[in-house]
């Protein structure tokens, strides 16, 4: 079984839905109100576990009531929770506001991903033991970065979600084996917004790029062969919300397990496809088996 080690952030969403957001200094009245275990660092744990990877998650939730369902919620979606600390103080929260056209506004409250400021003897034990290294930038970029060294020093893969989108450090980018921005987070690092330009720009730092191109799929570029294209399957979109955790969970199990890279890629596109066809981030996280139904 591929073995995969998450470094990531859990957030509890707190999701407003209403017909539209308030201007500054108004007050609306929404339709409905959910609290959905979230945060990028979980949600590519879950769907690591859920493309049927062993996966551990390094991180931290706090010692309020949100810690206690964040905790339980991977528990429950069989990530291995041993490592993940409980940080005095609230937990991560995203504060989302859903209007009808499907527009949404976010403020993140980073609560006890903050205080996950170093990695225990334990934390680079699991890491060394590892198929790959999952990282996004929803902790504190220095123990990003330390991941990613750490994971390079013991010959584990890296593979970095640059998102939320922010300039990274020169260390971190050096110790990234394959970097997955979607085409805004490679135009954002890039500053061009062609995705090819944008892959080619990125592979002057890094040896592999895959970005994500939403509903036209993704696309891959290394150093060593030209650039491939794998189309998304034509589905019918409900809630794209984290279709870009959900295809590097796959794609890191799939990558993991030794596929080539045009059958990686179409497997994890398939997974997110699944994905978003259904409401909700980590509820929408389709299993193995009909990830695997759906491309055979
Ligand atoms: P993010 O969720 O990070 O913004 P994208 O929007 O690029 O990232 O989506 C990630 C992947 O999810 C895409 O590469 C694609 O495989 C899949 N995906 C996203 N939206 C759709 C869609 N409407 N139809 C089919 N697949 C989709």
């Amino acid at each position: 079984m591929t073995s995969i080690v998450v470094l990531g952030s859990t957030n509890m969403d707190l999701v407003a839905y209403v017909a539209r957001a308030p201007a500054r200094g108004e007050t609306v009245t929404g339709r409905e109100f959910r609290t959905v275990p979230g945060g990028k660092g979980a949600n590519q744990a879950v769907a690591a576990a859920r493309a049927g990877a062993e996966v551990s998650m390094i991180g931290a939730v706090g010692t309020d009531d949100f810690g206690v369902r964040l905790r339980a919620a991977l528990d429950g979606a069989g990530v291995d929770t041993d490592l993940l600390r409980t940080a005095e103080g609230p937990s991560g929260t995203a504060h989302i506001v859903v209007d009808d056209e499907g527009g949404n506004a976010i403020v993140v409250i980073p609560g006890a991903n903050g205080a996950v400021t170093a990695l225990t003897h334990g934390d680079e034990a699991l890491i060394g033991n590892a198929d790959a290294l999952l990282l996004q930038l929803e902790l504190p970029l220095s123990v990003v970065t330390e991941g990613a060294r750490t994971a390079r020093r013991l010959g584990v893969r890296t593979i970095l979600t640059p998102a939320p989108a922010k300039p990274l450090p020169p260390e971190l980018v050096a110790a990234t084996d394959l970097l997955v921005p979607n085409e805004h987070e490679a135009a954002a690092l890039t500053g061009v917004t062609d995705p090819y330009a944008a892959a080619e720009a990125l592979l002057r730092v890094v040896p592999e790029v895959v970005i994500t191109l939403g509903a036209r799929g993704s696309l891959y570029a290394s150093r060593e062969a030209p650039p491939v294209t794998v189309s998304a399957p034509r589905v019918t979109a409900v809630d794209t919300t984290a279709a870009g955790d959900t295809f590097v969970g796959a794609l890191a199990v799939a990558l993991g397990e030794g596929r080539p890279v045009p059958g990686a890629l179409a497997w994890a596109s398939v997974a997110a496809a699944l994905s978003v066809q259904r409401p909700g981030a980590s509820t929408s996280m389709p299993y193995r088996s009909e990830i695997d139904m759906e491309t055979n």
